[in-house]
């Protein structure tokens, strides 16, 4: 039987142990040709209720947008050429599916009459802005069109589809393709244990060490080695990969760029930015422009202060008076200064930071704040790799309300870089009252265990666990009985950072550091000094981490907001000289791995980092304002961000969900006060 074909196999967990590439064609198809079957016959007699629209259609689409999950999930964390003749085959179904749907103008009919109709004031607030949304959704999906508009729309977003996929592959593959081997104590120097733990291909640690654009490799790489020669060549093979022969990404997103300004013309939209931000919570490209305009009016003086600070710090410890700082020095000369100014290293802290006592500190946060206990669950539902955890968490009272997987390591084999949460299950009233948990897909890939070590994380990491685990909480502990509105779909994409960068606050709390912080070996606490430090580092270099953001925003945004001319490589030397300190390469294709505009959801939408950076910062002030140190304090406050933010995800508008827990509208003032920009 193909499990994904099994009965309500959308109403369970996912039966990894046994789905295998085979049954991707098959089952995804076969899901498809039911869903178009049903779907035709709903458009026959679909009537302007709230039962015939959106309930029905959920119940229709849910079987294939399940098992879809499970497919794109194995894409990122077991990847392998079989997977990807399969999905490629069947992406085409999966398009045309959400095309049949998102263009189905009996039901767009049918939703706008109940917007429109005397029944719609029986909707509960939840309801009406799903149908809103859904209305929204489909006028920008084309629903409007006809005729050699409509054929012409269609196949752009084929296209679309196809280009994003192979746009991954060739960084994957390009990543996965180039490696330095390091031979002599010479090519190491410098590099830190653990790195060289993890790149050793002789027995016991021993060399040769492969240096490979793996981002846990070449990070810690380029802060640490000693060898200008080698920092270059691996910089240079950075932001050139995927920037030629056969894994060439440029003509893609200039492909890419083209198709998508096209279909905002046939949409009657100025720009694909235009199109973009009509289901943001910021209200238009000015706003945008606005936020960004002040951001760099903050950071750029503060970014090239710190760059000057740097130069003069590298001529005097090099010695070299003339020394002019490249962009692979900059990595290597400001973690020498980190080291020297807060006195500590990663790898000091790495031993403070092993992955099972973290995970227990962030379970103490989660329950100190909200009231929600995690335990482990390992064994009790299939996994897709031995490293793979399953936790259960339940509320104050003991009843279960949600599970998550966690993928904790690097996996360069058949894994994605960085780290994100995806949803395994929705949360859903179902017609007979009972309601299905949410379960949630926790990745990360921090730094493997090494013989019989436990994980040593980086303090980066622990904060990036703490990012996706916040993601992970408003899927989970959602109130919303409506999967288009549970957790975090329908939440705008620049409000769905707001409760994942506010957790990564409480890793700069002492209290959350007392729990989480602890030697591996002698069980020691992290030394007071060292948390100081920690704190007190954390806006280091602020100004050019902050340019660098408004950098990537202001590039998205640029290329999204008219016709691709000049080139986009011209275009980006012109952000950059408004936006860089120390301009890119001419050879720089930084471009061709931009994969969050080209293959992910942020296109014209880099920005909503920084647009939920304002509300996360503006949140845990919230924390502050009472008092850390006072629990039942924090506690309350929590529920509040329980009860609103969390709860409520996109039941409602997120400005309504953040003034219900703030009692007022975002300021900015909280974010710059925190970075240290003001
Ligand atoms: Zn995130």
């Amino acid at each position: 039987m193909n499990p994904f074909l099994a009965l309500a196999a959308h109403e369970n967990v996912p039966r990894f142990d046994q789905i295998t590439p085979d049954h991707v064609e098959p089952g995804i198809s076969a899901l498809a040709a039911e869903l178009l079957e049903k779907l035709g016959r709903l458009e026959k007699e679909v009537a302007p209720s709230w039962t015939a629209t959106i309930e029905s259609l959920g119940d229709i689409t849910e079987p294939l947008f399940t098992a879809w999950g499970i497919v794109q999930h194995l894409m990122g964390v077991k990847n392998s050429p079989e997977l990807r003749a399969a999905h490629e085959a069947v992406q085409k179904d999966i398009v045309q599916a959400s095309m049949r749907i998102s263009q189905s103008e009996p039901i767009y009919h049918a939703l706008v009459a109940l917007k429109d109709g005397a029944d719609w004031d029986k909707l509960d607030v939840v309801q009406q802005r799903i149908v809103a949304a859904a209305v929204r959704d489909a006028e920008l999906s084309g629903v409007g069109l006809t005729g050699a508009k409509k054929e012409r729309f269609e196949k752009i977003e084929l296209e679309l589809a196809e280009l994003s996929t192979k746009f991954t592959n060739h960084l994957l593959d390009a990543t996965k393709a180039f490696s330095l081997l390091l031979t002599t104590p010479e090519e190491i120097e410098g590099l830190p244990p653990t790195l060289l733990a993890a790149t050793a291909q002789g027995e016991n640690g021993a060399g040769p060490w492969k240096i490979t654009l793996d981002a846990p490799i070449y990070l810690p790489f380029m802060e640490h080695s000693r060898r200008r020669d080698l920092r270059e060549k691996l910089y240079r093979a950075h932001v050139t990969r995927a920037s030629s022969g056969e894994r060439d990404n440029l003509p893609l997103l200039e492909r890419i760029l083209a198709l998508r300004q096209e279909k905002a013309g046939i949409l009657e939209r100025g720009s694909y930015a235009e199109v973009s931000l009509a289901s943001k919570m910021a209200p238009d490209v000015p706003a945008v422009d606005k936020l960004l305009a002040e951001l760099r009016a903050a950071a750029l003086p503060r970014a090239r202060a710190e760059h000057e600070e740097l130069r003069t710090y590298a001529r005097e410890k090099s010695g070299e008076g003339d020394l002019e700082l490249s962009l692979w020095d900059i990595a290597f000369w400001a973690e020498r200064l980190r080291e020297e100014r807060y006195a500590y290293s990663d790898e000091e802290l790495r031993p403070y930071f092993s992955l099972p006592r973290v995970l227990s500190g962030l379970f103490s946060t989660a329950r100190r704040l909200f009231e929600v206990d995690v335990r482990p669950a390992d064994g009790e539902v299939p996994i897709w790799d031995p490293s793979v955890r399953f936790f259960r968490v339940s509320d104050a009272s003991g009843r279960d309300i949600a599970a998550f997987y966690l993928d904790p390591y690097s996996r360069p084999e058949n894994k994605r870089g960085g780290a994100w949460m995806d949803v395994a299950l929705a949360r859903k009233r179902r017609p007979d009252g009972t309601v299905r948990l949410p379960v949630a897909y926790l990745v990360c890939n921090a730094t493997s265990p090494v013989g019989d070590q436990p994980s040593l994380m980086t303090f980066r990491e622990v904060e990036t666990l703490f990012h996706e685990f916040g993601h992970g909480l408003q899927h989970m502990l959602t109130t919303v009985d409506h999967v288009a509105a549970a957790g975090i779909n329908n939440v705008e994409w620049d409000a769905v950072e707001l409760p994942s960068q506010f957790m990564e606050n409480w890793c700069y709390t002492k209290e959350t550091m007392a729990a989480l912080a602890m030697h591996f070996e002698t069980g020691a606490p992290l030394p007071q000094g060292l948390f100081d430090k920690i704190v007190a580092a954390r806006n280091y270099r602020a100004g050019t981490a902050t340019l660098r953001q408004v950098y990537f925003a202001t590039l998205d945004l640029a290329l999204h907001r008219q016709p691709a001319s000049p080139s986009v490589l011209e275009l980006q030397r012109r952000v950059a000289a408004d936006n860089t300190v120390v301009p890119p390469l001419a050879e720089d294709r930084f471009l061709c791995s931009f994969a969050h505009i080209f293959a992910g959801g942020y296109a014209a939408g880099y920005y909503s980092y920084k647009w939920a950076e304002v509300l996360s910062a503006d949140a845990f002030a919230a924390f502050r304002e009472v008092g850390l140190d006072h629990p039942q304090a924090v506690l309350e406050t929590g529920r509040r961000f329980r009860r609103t933010v969390l709860s409520e995800g996109g039941g409602r508008h997120p400005m309504h969900v953040f003034k219900d827990f703030r009692g007022r509208e975002p300021s900015t003032r909280p974010l710059l006060e925190q970075t240290g920009l003001l």
